[in-house]
């Protein structure tokens, strides 16, 4: 890891969330007991995403069994699952009246499936409420257990997505032990072959201390799972006990990896300082809907 890095540049600027439609979703989700990753994450982009009345719900709680160094959610023992949560979201998500949502999760290496049945069953939840509403699911590793992801992928969310996180030098220091970078991959592979429709996406900061190399390698491995969608972004540190960011990646860069991603073949990419795994979701199917063919399967 670099050196630590505390001189934040002007283009990281995080408008503080405010205004009516803001104040509408926090009130939302607070009279129905939900979590969001926006908010249990610190998420830079709260305000503009949630001006635009959508947001990450986050479902299993709001409590992570793993401990990874970059992130901001709280670990700990967990609660007891919310049985009603599914139809929670689904409401919620009525309300917004959105067409799009993304429904991630805390790790539960706690329970039997790793909160794979609740995940589908909110995904199911949603869209039996709120017809023609496209879901991305942003699941963690269910440990690689092919029938756990086989669970999520029946629900048949249009992207299943999955984060690698960091390049593989630094996953040993950037994450949890109790699952790999190898093991990411992995899971993006088994979804891809559960999946004949939808696009399978992954996402990775940059300023960890990774190379340009790395990150090129990095977009290969992932295009080699089959994988569809790439998003780059950032690190941010969200408090004091998460590692530091060792570089801030100008946006001249950035753009310059998602010219990469396309030209080694992604279907989609996006990059930038903001870009969160789940910021302008949406965007992946709006624009890659009308061009996409038969999915690729990978052996
Ligand atoms: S980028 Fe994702 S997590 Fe961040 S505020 Fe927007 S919807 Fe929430």
């Amino acid at each position: 890891m670099h050196p630590k890095t505390t001189r934040f540049p002007e283009w990281i600027r995080q408008a503080w969330p405010s205004g009516a439609a803001h104040e509408e979703v926090k009130s939302l989700l607070g009279g129905l007991d939900l979590h969001t990753v926006c908010q249990s994450a610190q998420c830079p982009n709260q305000g503009e995403c949630w001006g635009r009345r959508t947001a990450t719900f986050m479902v299993l709680g709001n409590v992570c069994t793993r401990h990874c160094s970059f992130c901001g959610v709280r670990g700990g023992k967990p609660l007891p699952v919310d049985e009603a949560e599914p139809e929670k979201v689904a409401e919620a998500v009525a309300r917004l009246g959105v067409r799009h949502t993304v429904i991630t999760s805390v790790t539960r290496d706690d329970l039997p499936d790793g909160g794979a049945a609740h995940i589908a069953r909110t995904i199911r939840a949603v869209k039996g409420r709120s017809p023609g509403v496209t879901i991305e699911a942003l699941v963690q590793d269910f440990g690689g257990n092919p029938e756990f992801v086989g669970l999520v992928t029946a629900a048949a969310p249009e992207v299943f997505s999955h984060n690698i996180e960091t390049v593989s030098r630094l996953h040993p220091a950037m994450r949890d032990r109790r699952f790999s970078y190898a093991g990411s991959l992995g899971v993006l592979r088994i979804a891809r072959n559960q999946m004949d429709e939808g696009f399978v996406k992954s996402s990775f900061m940059l300023g960890c201390g990774e190379s340009a190399e790395e990150v090129r390698g990095t977009l290969e491995d992932l295009l080699d799972t089959g994988c569809d969608a790439v998003a780059m972004g950032q690190y941010l540190r969200p408090g004091r006990v998460n590692g530091p960011v060792a570089e801030f990646v100008p946006p001249e860069k950035f753009a310059e990896y998602e010219a990469l991603a396309y030209d080694l073949g992604f279907t989609f990419a996006v990059a930038g300082p903001l870009v969160r795994s789940s910021y302008r979701s949406e965007e992946l199917l709006e624009k890659v809907r009308p061009r996409a063919g038969a999915r690729k399967k990978t052996s």
